[in-house]
């Protein structure tokens, strides 16, 4: 009798141990699936599209050589060769943005230098074969206009040089904020997250809603079926005298998990994804700066994938979904 329980027991044990191992494979096959997903939307810049007609009316003749027609300027006479204030560089065509100040450093070639882009999908790169050399031809990704080169001499960790007209850039300094400010963040369900940064002192406002996709005004289904490329977000209007942008930033990341791709907890689906979309230049530097600082603090066992990109359209989701916790008094979904 004994014998027979211990068989019993024994096959319980080996048919439990098999689901677990199928549902391992099944949670590996998913993160997998998870990653190239995120890559993809990573990489969908928003495109610009003129014509040579439209960018010669928009640019002067100097920039138009430069960034259309593929030209260089004189070294060391560029406007942007000797700055170093805290900022973002911006595409000169388009305003995309394309450089970091923290980035940038003096390589004495007598043109603007940076060791990376803001992000991997803000550069195109080209073969490029003329004047009898072989170099990598740099481009902005969101309109196609020429940039500079790109080296394998830099003095950063992957070595690279991008070397970049200042007629093709235009220079964002980060200025200190005056008056109410705007910050936006997504961290999954925005009912808890709104929540959570109204009852952030100096907060003056919130409002939950869709941002950072390709559809317009869309609704709520249409943002569950992750296809519009839309996250669940939360608008803030905040005192920058009370409260710092560094404060809701801290708030942000306590608040969630701001290492789970396209997914919070139960909820998945890249409407669901961690990102924090920057009103400025200066939210982008303390942004970026943030997220660095947090990866090597080893408070996390795996990298972050908060994503760090412009504020894009905010569409206010449903009255329904505004303030839904307080209408409803609770204290949230302690996501
Ligand atoms: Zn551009």
């Amino acid at each position: 009798m004994q014998r027979t329980f211990s068989l019993i027991v024994l096959f319980l044990v080996v048919t439990l141990l098999s689901f677990a191992a199928a549902w391992q494979v099944q949670i590996a096959w998913g993160a997998e699936g998870d990653t190239t997903k995120k890559e993809a939307k990573m990489d969908s810049t928003k495109k610009v599209v003129k014509s040579e007609e439209e960018w010669k009316k928009e640019l002067t003749p100097e920039q138009y050589r430069i960034l259309r027609q593929a030209g260089t300027e004189r070294a060391f006479t560029g406007a942007l060769n000797d700055l170093y204030d805290p900022g973002l560089y911006r595409c000169g065509a388009c305003g995309a943005p394309l450089f970091r100040s923290d980035t940038k450093y003096d390589h004495g070639s007598g043109w603007p230098s940076f060791t990376e882009p803001i992000t991997a999908g803000a550069i195109e790169y080209r073969d490029d074969n003329t004047y009898g050399m072989s170099r990598v031809e740099v481009r902005c990704a969101a309109c196609g206009s020429h940039l500079g080169h790109v080296f394998d001499d830099g003095p950063g960790p992957n070595g690279k040089h991008y070397c970049i007209n200042s007629a093709s850039m235009k220079f964002e300094k980060a200025t200190q904020a005056t008056g109410p400010q705007k910050a936006t963040f997504a961290a999954g369900c925005f009912w808890g997250v709104e929540l959570k940064l109204s009852q952030v002192p100096g907060v003056l406002s919130t409002r939950v809603g869709y941002t950072g996709g390709h559809t317009k005004s869309p609704t709520y289904e249409e943002v569950c079926t992750d296809e519009t490329g839309h996250a669940e977000a939360v608008e803030v209007t905040y005192d920058p005298t009370k409260v710092s942008y560094e404060k809701l930033l801290d708030t942000f990341f306590n608040l969630h998990d701001p290492t789970q791709i396209d997914r919070q907890g139960p909820d998945i689906g890249a409407q669901y994804r961690s990102a924090i979309f920057y009103h400025s230049a200066a939210q982008e530097l303390a942004a970026s700066a943030t997220v660095k600082k947090l990866n090597a603090s080893g408070k996390y066992r795996r990298p972050l994938a908060t994503q760090v990109v412009p504020a894009d359209t905010f569409y206010p989701a449903e009255e329904y979904h505004q303030k839904y916790y307080q209408k409803r008094g609770k204290q949230g979904c302690g996501i």
